[in-house]
């Protein structure tokens, strides 16, 4: 399962514990589309899974960073979610 978090005008979000039921459904909807593009990356030299943070001033504004082992899933996750 890949790791994917949210950080929000510089604060740490849990989807599941946002009071605002449209902020959450927003936040369970991006997690979603990532792990249905990159749930099932994996990189084959290091058997890492990439790291996805969803990160920005307010809602409408979030891009998406990926870390992880190497430069080569970092890349190929990237690719898929553009
Ligand atoms: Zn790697």
């Amino acid at each position: 399962m890949i790791g994917i978090s949210f950080e929000i005008n510089g604060k740490k979000v849990n989807p599941n514990n946002i009071g605002d039921a449209l902020e959450n459904a927003m936040l369970q909807q991006i997690g979603e589309s990532i792990k249905k593009s990159i749930g099932s990356l994996r990189c084959n030299e290091h058997n890492q899974t990439p790291k996805v943070l969803v990160k920005g001033k307010s809602l409408d504004k979030l891009s998406i960073e990926v870390s992880g082992c190497c430069d080569d899933i970092i890349k190929k996750a990237t690719d898929k979610l553009n």
